[in-house]
């Protein structure tokens, strides 16, 4: 591991000040903001990640989780995944995102890890985290030996010539489909982002992740709150039952009426990029009764744009599957 200064941010204001220092005003200066650092210190360690200054969050007091007046929820950006898995309001209103949480990592490091921490949470593609390879996201421009490698876990929605790896997640397929509004504090101030905007596919460019710039500093979410009878759940297929990356997963938020879908949404992990919605198949499903027939269909067409590769081509039927039985155990008898 290289050498690094490790600074106590005192507010969130010096906190965006240190992290815009770099790269632009110090010339080969790094900066990364450490909170849990489940992720950061494997890549330090591994030499993928090599800051010159890393600036601690823990005394920002952004580790609150608060009932909002209009029913929603606001978790602050360090509280841990742990805690707000098991937070009473989560599993009473949105159990998809208590379900989701449990569902990724260990307790050990659910117990360190933190909501802004999973939600930049970097890919588990091999490559990128052996320097000794080729990876245009570590290294821009230098090749990406998963195309013509191992590549079984990584994605088939949203991938370039340049990378497939997939977002690895669990968190942030719970949030495609609760749409939260992230906070962000920067060098010019605070600003919204709406979740589906937050991260980029990699295209050219797959070193540049999310909308994110230096100095920007996440602060917290606020989820809107979901239909007082809205159902929602997680269903993650993986290689072996804990502590592991999925294959496949998918997020359900479902509110029917009078035996038809008023509202469906569908979030997709283990496949793509980037945290996926299933828009065509939603839109397939809206005003239907969620018959076998409409629900395979509506699968097939979520899987309608797959591109897979050498060694993940089961992934698309294996999506596909767990898109219907996502919607099959949350719809209970709703499903025909
Ligand atoms: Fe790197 Fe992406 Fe290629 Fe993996 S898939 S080696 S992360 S460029």
């Amino acid at each position: 591991m290289m050498p690094f200064r490790l600074r106590q941010a005192l507010s969130v204001q010096d906190a965006v000040l240190q992290g815009a220092a770099s790269p632009t005003a110090q010339q080969g200066s790094t900066v990364r903001f450490l909170a849990g650092g489940t992720t950061l210190l494997d890549l330090m360690k591994l030499d993928v990640e090599h800051p010159t200054h890393v600036v601690q969050l823990a005394k920002l007091g952004l580790d609150r989780i608060e009932a909002l007046p209009d029913g929603g929820l606001c978790i602050g950006a360090t509280v841990r995944n742990a805690d707000l898995a098991h937070h009473e309001y989560v599993k009473r209103g949105y159990p998809v995102l208590s379900e989701a949480l449990l569902s990724g990592a260990s307790a050990q490091l659910r117990n360190m890890a933190t909501t802004a921490g999973n939600l930049l949470q970097r890919t588990r593609c091999v490559y990128f985290r052996d320097t000794a390879m080729a990876c245009n996201k570590r290294a821009p421009g230098s090749g990406c030996d998963a195309l013509a490698g191992y590549n079984r876990n990584l994605a088939i929605l949203g991938t370039s010539e340049h990378c497939i790896a997939s977002n690895p997640s669990d968190m942030n397929v719970a949030l495609a489909v609760l749409e939260p509004q992230i906070h962000v504090e920067g060098l010019h101030g605070e600003r919204t982002v709406p979740f589906s905007k937050f991260h980029l596919v990699p295209r050219e460019t797959p070193h540049l992740e999310t909308v994110l710039v230096p100095g920007d500093l996440v602060t917290h979410l606020t989820l809107p709150p979901l239909p007082p009878d809205a159902r929602s759940g997680y269903l993650k297929l993986r290689d072996r039952a804990s502590y592991e990356f999925a294959l496949a997963s998918c997020a359900i938020v479902l509110v029917t009426r009078d035996g038809k879908v008023d509202t469906i949404r569908i979030g997709l992990g283990g496949i793509a990029t980037r945290p996926w919605r299933a828009i065509e198949a939603e839109h397939m499903l809206a005003g239907q009764p969620l018959t076998e027939a409409n629900v395979q269909a509506a699968a097939a067409a979520a899987l309608k744009g797959a591109k897979p590769q050498s060694e993940n081509g089961f992934k698309v039927e294996l999506a596909r599957r767990c898109i219907v039985q996502a919607i099959r155990n949350v719809a209970g008898e709703a499903f025909q």
